[in-house]
């Protein structure tokens, strides 16, 4: 059976960009399906200082290069949304919002979204007090004080990147120590600006048309407390953007994708690459690995 294309690549973070490189190098038929700007949650980082080679660099920056990188080598990036895939015959169909495309070898690569708390007020005031990403919105806050709710890497990232804004900054976390990096753990230990709000639960965000205040309960004790805040900033983990796989390849109980140590999902010519993927460490690093491994093993299974 005949194809679109040999590879089809579904998102455009530094997993997507990566496998995108190899594969054009490799000189496979590729596309690239990307439903927003490339570079992902990376796009979103305001500072990125642990990829090796580069001191630092802004996340948004990094992405535009790892495009640019992949353009140079012939790779075809399309903006259209992936809504499911079938496999029939060793040809996988993938349906979009602009129609079908088939090809032989997919690499998974569609990473993963912010998790919302849940909580009253919490969906009625994002946009209007409630963030889910600091770069984008942290300049808003201007010498007024907000809350940052999260313990890991990225709460602790943002809520140090707030401080260049905000008079305070309440750093709400419903244990008693923090899941990030104890480099990131020793930055907020000395940064004045930031207070650390331990064994809390949001229980509320409160405003009517802009957010006032935070409504929090004491895990131990029960006892309930306020924060006079302005803005509220959410990093409670993350979910991967694997709806459209439902009922095409096996997901963990959180929905990541489960391959082996090569990347190869349950369904052959399909590997999965990044964010997606059930695994420990989450990374640019890590991601940039997965897409050159799982666009190198989508070519030996074309050569088959
Ligand atoms: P994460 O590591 O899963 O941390 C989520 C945090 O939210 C945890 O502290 C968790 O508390 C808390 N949480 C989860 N659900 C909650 C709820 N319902 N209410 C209150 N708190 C809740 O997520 P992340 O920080 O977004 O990081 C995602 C991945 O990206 C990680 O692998 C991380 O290492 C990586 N990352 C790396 C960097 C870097 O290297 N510079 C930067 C950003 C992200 P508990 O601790 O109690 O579970």
């Amino acid at each position: 059976m005949t194809s679109d294309f040999e590879i089809v690549i579904v998102g455009g973070g530094p997993a997507g960009l990566t496998a995108g490189i190899y594969a054009a190098r490799a000189r496979r038929r590729t596309v690239l399906l990307e439903k927003h700007g490339t570079g992902g949650q990376m796009a979103l980082t305001w500072e990125v200082e642990n990829y090796p080679g580069i001191e630092k660099i802004s996340g948004y920056d990094l992405g535009q290069r790892m495009e640019q990188q992949a353009r140079a080598f012939g790779l075809e990036i399309r903006n259209v949304e992936v809504t499911g895939v079938a496999t029939a015959g060793g040809v996988h169909r993938v349906s979009t919002t602009e129609g079908e495309l088939t090809c032989r070898a997919l690499v998974v690569a569609a990473g993963a979204r912010s998790n919302r708390l849940g909580v009253p007020g919490e969906a009625e005031l994002t946009g209007r007090g409630v963030s889910y990403c600091a770069t984008c919105d942290g300049a808003f806050y201007q010498g007024v004080p907000v809350a940052v709710v999260g313990g890991g890497d990225t709460a602790l990232e943002e809520a140090l990147f707030v401080t260049r804004f905000a008079s305070r900054v309440y750093l709400v976390h419903r244990r008693g120590e923090f899941r990030g990096t104890k480099l990131l753990q020793e930055r907020i230990a000395a940064e004045p600006k930031i207070e650390p709000v331990l064994g809390a639960i949001v229980e509320r965000v409160e405003g009517a048309d802009a957010v006032t205040g935070l409504a929090l309960k004491n895990v131990t004790t029960g006892a309930a407390s306020r924060l006079a805040v302005e803005g509220v900033f959410i990093f409670v983990g993350t979910t991967p953007n694997t709806e459209f796989l439902k009922g095409f390849l096996p997901l963990d109980a959180k929905g990541f994708i489960e391959t082996t140590p090569n990347l190869e999902t349950a369904v052959p010519g399909v590997f999965a690459a990044g964010d997606a993927r059930a695994k420990v460490l989450r990374q640019i690093s890590t991601a940039v690995g997965e897409g050159a491994l799982a666009a190198t093993m989508a070519d030996h299974y074309l050569s088959k």
